[in-house]
């Protein structure tokens, strides 16, 4: 039998090592001098629902691939990544998908993420955006991981417009449920997102309204974008959000709150009888980018500037080339401080035909919304 021989390195040339290697990290401000703030995460690319504006049924049929497991962050990588972020000034870190709630044993990753504190010591803010349908049997496992909010899509209170809208037959009785479920386990202030569709859904914006005053929830109207390539946009079908207003204030009087913070994306409105608020987010017709300071890391860990960009930079090459934190805390501090993306405010200045708003984007189930 042949003896195994183990080999024992020569350390007599390597050489002195003074301490450990210092990771960048600090603030980082792009080229308009915006900080990263936000780190939205995308954890599947897989979605229960095929709404027509985000992943219409025909595009994504039974044959479409899908990224397979091996592709996916593992939650160890997205943790390293999502660390070395806060350290660079992420402050807030959201899930998205896809729907986050079809990855197995999210609660896993949340318990981990939930454990970073900025570099003041202070908890990050940890949020979550699901269309809901598995919110009631996930909340209180979500809770309990850590998880301090959630975001619910939700575009139409009756039954048979939603089930449309969805195009996989969910009942809005499973969404409703599942905002219960939330709201009685402590998860938040819980947000409710409409995106609203001229001539599809712009009927249920008094009622969605109506449902959710006095509920502690607060409603946002999302003005209808020109996300990904395959939803067929229409500027016609935009209902810009003054209109929203308007229509809300004709039945429940309201008055304009101040921002949270500059960076907020929502202008907030108050019921002028003191039972709530909503807000709308006016991503066609006021644009923000100004003060945007998210970035977006997909599924299989590319790094996105903009909701609306063609292409990402890889992280996950580096993870799974042996890059060091540090490198990859200088990658990331390089991308960003090159970063000059501003869609929606060119798109407002540019017409409708121009080579920029028919370029292909990446969808918004990849990089999430
Ligand atoms: S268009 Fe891009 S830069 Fe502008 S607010 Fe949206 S994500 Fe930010």
């Amino acid at each position: 039998m042949s003896r195994r021989i183990i080999p024992v390195a020569d350390l007599s040339a390597a050489p002195v090592i003074a301490g450990p290697v210092q990771t960048p990290r600090g603030v980082l401000h792009d080229t308009l001098s915006r900080p990263l703030r936000d780190l939205r995460i995308s954890v599947t690319d897989r979605c229960n629902f095929r709404c027509v504006y985000c992943m219409p049924r025909a595009v994504f049929d039974k044959d479409y691939a899908f990224l397979p497991h091996s592709a996916l962050l593992s939650f160890e990588e997205i943790e390293r990544l999502a660390r070395l972020f806060v350290a660079h000034g992420v402050e807030k870190i959201r899930l998205t998908g896809g729907e986050p709630l079809l990855r197995k044993n999210l609660e896993f990753l949340i318990e981990r993420l939930a454990q970073l504190t900025t570099p003041a010591g202070r908890p990050i803010d940890l949020t979550l955006t699901t269309n809901g349908s598995l919110l009631e049997r996930k909340a209180r496992s979500l809770k309990d991981a850590g998880l301090t909010r959630v975001t619910v899509s939700l575009d139409a209170l009756d039954d048979t417009l939603f089930r449309r809208m969805n195009d996989a037959d969910f009942a809005v009785a499973d969404v409703l449920d599942g905002i219960a479920a939330a709201h009685a386990v402590g998860l938040a202030p819980i947000k409710v997102n409409m995106v609203v569709k001229r001539g599809t859904n712009d009927g249920e914006i008094v009622p969605m309204a109506r449902h959710f005053k006095s509920s502690g929830a607060v409603l946002r109207f999302i003005e209808y974008m020109d996300v990904g390539t395959s939803n067929g946009w229409n500027m016609a079908e935009v209902l810009p959000s003054a209109d929203v207003v308007t229509r809300i204030a004709e039945q429940f009087p309201l008055v304009p709150l101040e921002a949270h913070s500059a960076a907020e994306t929502a202008q907030r409105w108050g019921y002028a009888d003191g039972s709530g608020e909503i807000g709308v987010i006016s991503s066609v017709t006021r644009a923000f980018c100004g003060s945007c300071t998210r970035a977006r890391l997909s599924t299989e860990g590319k790094l996105y500037l903009c909701l609306f960009a063609s292409s990402g930079h890889d992280l996950r090459a580096l993870l799974r080339g042996g890059a060091s934190d540090a490198d990859i805390a200088t990658a990331v501090a390089e991308i960003w401080q090159g970063r000059s993306d501003r869609y929606s405010q060119l798109r407002g200045s540019q017409p409708a035909d121009s080579g920029e708003q028919t370029s292909r984007r990446v969808e918004m189930s990849y990089i999430g919304g």
